[in-house]
């Protein structure tokens, strides 16, 4: 199943073509694209039994098909190349941060450029479709509604100010694209194995396999769940892998008028313009 967000509505993706959750269930479900993670493995069921779109898909109309998520994990250095490159230890624990739910944006929405440090970062992006309290990694797979494309967009100063504040340095207003849908795994040949990257104008700036993460969807969800409750509806940005702009020689940032594109095998691509 293909999840999307179009216009605000819940859509289930086919090609070219959407059907409209709420009207297909004649009402009974959607249109709020959150309303789906009331009872997704219910949601899930339906949406198999839809098998057609009767409506055309309007990428332009498209918005982060998890807008209002209750928490926001992220990960830092979870892949080795990025820990290598950031000249820091790999972490035994994942080192974890929010992105504010506010700051979370569409899959074509543009990105303000504030400042002179501001920063791309492919991530694989898990959302949660059942309670998990405790779970072991063995499970975790089974506590996932399905995977997106991110962009954890970061204002390196602002990261970095005042000791280190990830959390803030990464919610600046539309520095969370996500989408362009949401795709369960059973749609993916080996979804712990997706190549992932993105691009500058062109220019590839990342390109990785979501095999080399050091903490796993399903062991993030273990992790994650051992310390506090993962809920219908959160997300967890997984981390970036090599390539980011601040460790290069010279550094590199976003500058107005530049077009990021990130990509995930299987899942889709965004389109962010830096205004
Ligand atoms: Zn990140």
């Amino acid at each position: 199943m293909k999840l999307a967000n179009q216009a605000g509505r819940a859509v289930l993706v086919f090609d070219d073509s959407v059907a409209d959750v709420a009207e297909a269930s004649d009402g009974r479900l959607g249109p709020d694209p959150m309303s789906v993670f009331e009872d997704w493995p219910g949601f899930a069921d339906w949406a198999a039994t839809i098998t057609a779109g009767t409506a055309p898909l309007v990428e332009e109309e498209l918005g982060n098909p998890v807008p209002q998520p209750g928490q926001v994990f992220a990960i830092g250095l979870n892949y080795r190349s990025h820990a290598e490159e950031s000249g820091m230890a790999i972490p035994s624990v994942p080192a974890t941060f929010t992105k504010f739910p506010a700051s979370l944006s569409g899959p074509f929405d543009d990105i303000e450029i504030v400042g002179g440090s501001v920063d791309w970062e492919v991530e694989l992006v898990a959302v949660i479709g059942t309670v998990a309290d405790r779970v072991s990694e063995a499970d975790g797979w089974s506590h996932v509604a399905g995977l997106t494309v991110g962009q954890d967009i970061s204002d390196r100063e602002l990261q970095f100010a005042a000791g280190a504040q990830f959390s803030l340095g990464k919610s600046r207003r539309g520095y969370g694209p996500m989408g362009p849908w949401l795709v369960t795994p059973d749609e993916l040949a080996d979804p712990d194995d997706l190549a992932l990257g993105c691009s500058v104008d062109g220019e590839i700036v990342q390109d990785a396999r979501t095999s080399d993460l050091i903490f796993s969807v399903p062991k993030l969800v273990a992790e994650l769940s051992a310390v506090v409750p993962l809920r219908p509806g959160d997300v967890i940005f997984t981390g970036t892998p090599a390539g980011v702009g601040f460790v290069r020689q010279p550094p590199r940032t976003l500058q107005p008028g530049q077009l990021l594109e990130t990509w995930i095998e299987g899942i889709g691509t965004l389109r962010n313009r830096c205004t």
